[in-house]
């Protein structure tokens, strides 16, 4: 691919790697909500809702404006109930995040008198804070000079240096955590990590980059950006079925609430062992991803007199009431089908 070749490195002449970059993001950089606030509270929704979810998603589909319609500062959150709270998460995903959050939240009252700590220390103690999340706070709410990386971050940095290293070992992010903070613009830290930010989402991108306006290729060592960076071996990707039964009984569905883990809270198709849906007709058939497995999710049509129907802890829901309820993805949809009597294989 065509890049240009680098003239100098950025911690040569780092107010030259700083204007350039400055001066590209004042011209080009995006207005999203969460860079006109300087909320504490609102930076820290943003950034714990963009930690796994595209920015696409937050923005276009209004999870970031209804959360804070929703619950508008620390004491709303504070207070919220579990089902409120994993309602208004619903869509995002991770719903381990929304709760870390109300903790967070909960902390910043009991410890800090609802005042959010500008103190790095004093975040970092917070439940869910980590090393990046404390430099978010820091440096888009308070403008303090506080690094931080993450994948995009990341990206660049290892562009820039040319620095193969695998980006999720020690050595690799000591290197990339010490980088950042010796680059950091001490005079402008908001605008310089949001800039560093939108650099990787926008022209330093995964895969192939868009180097030939890159704002500050004059600084970028690497021949070869798309092999960087290095990554680790992921573990591989592991097929289960899933066997579920769709039990109907006066206008009710029984359904479980799921107990500790990553859908704690959250109603689902009771799930059976494949031997006892045994001549059961398939209703619907789907398929789903989570965390490092690929699911295939079988919804069997079960009579409530059947040996595989009602167990302890499950609970008949009325069908009416299924739109309140938070109900992962994948049942929700096999849910639509089932009920809506279309059978989908997807
Ligand atoms: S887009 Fe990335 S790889 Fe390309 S010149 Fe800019 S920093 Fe380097």
């Amino acid at each position: 691919m065509l890049k240009p070749v680098a003239t100098r490195s950025p911690l040569d002449d780092r107010e030259g790697f700083r204007s350039a970059l400055r001066g590209w993001f004042g011209k080009h950089g995006k207005d999203y909500p969460w860079r006109r606030t300087r909320d504490p509270y609102a930076v820290l929704v943003s950034e714990v809702m963009l930690q796994q979810t595209q920015i696409a998603t937050v923005l276009g589909r209004g999870f970031y404006t209804r959360f804070l319609e929703r619950f508008p500062d620390l004491n709303a959150l504070a207070a919220a109930e579990d089902d409120t709270l994993l309602k208004a998460w619903e869509g995002l995903g991770y719903y381990r995040r929304a709760r870390m959050l109300r903790e967070s939240a909960r902390a910043v009252i009991d410890r800090h008198g609802g005042e959010f700590p500008a103190d790095p220390a004093a975040l970092l103690a917070l439940p869910g804070i980590g090393r990046y999340t404390a430099g978010a706070l820091l440096s888009f709410a308070y403008d303090r000079p506080a690094a931080l990386v993450d994948g995009n971050v990341a990206r660049v940095l290892a562009r820039l240096f040319d620095h193969a290293g695998p980006v999720d070992s020690g050595p690799m992010l000591k290197w990339l955590w010490e980088t950042a903070g010796h680059l950091l613009d001490p005079d402008h830290p908001r605008i310089y990590n949001s800039a560093l930010m939108e650099l990787g989402q926008t022209h330093c991108r995964p895969g192939v980059p868009d180097c030939l306006s890159c704002p500050v290729a004059a600084f970028c060592t690497t021949r070869d950006p798309s092999a960087l960076p290095v990554k680790a071996k992921r573990q591989a990707i592991e097929e289960i079925d899933e066997h579920a039964v769709c039990v109907l009984h006066g206008g009710g569905i029984l359904l479980v609430r799921q107990g500790r883990g990553r859908r704690e809270g959250m109603w689902r198709l009771p799930v059976r062992e494949k031997g006892e849906v045994a001549g059961l007709p398939l209703l619907h058939r789907r398929k789903y991803g989570i965390t490092r497995y690929r699911v295939s999710l079988h919804v069997h049509a079960c009579p409530p007199d059947h040996p595989a129907a009602a167990r302890d802890g499950e609970e008949w829901i009325g069908v009416e009431t299924l739109g309140s309820r938070v109900i992962p993805p994948a049942d929700r949809a096999a849910l639509a089908a089932v009920l809506g009597g279309a059978e989908e294989i997807a």
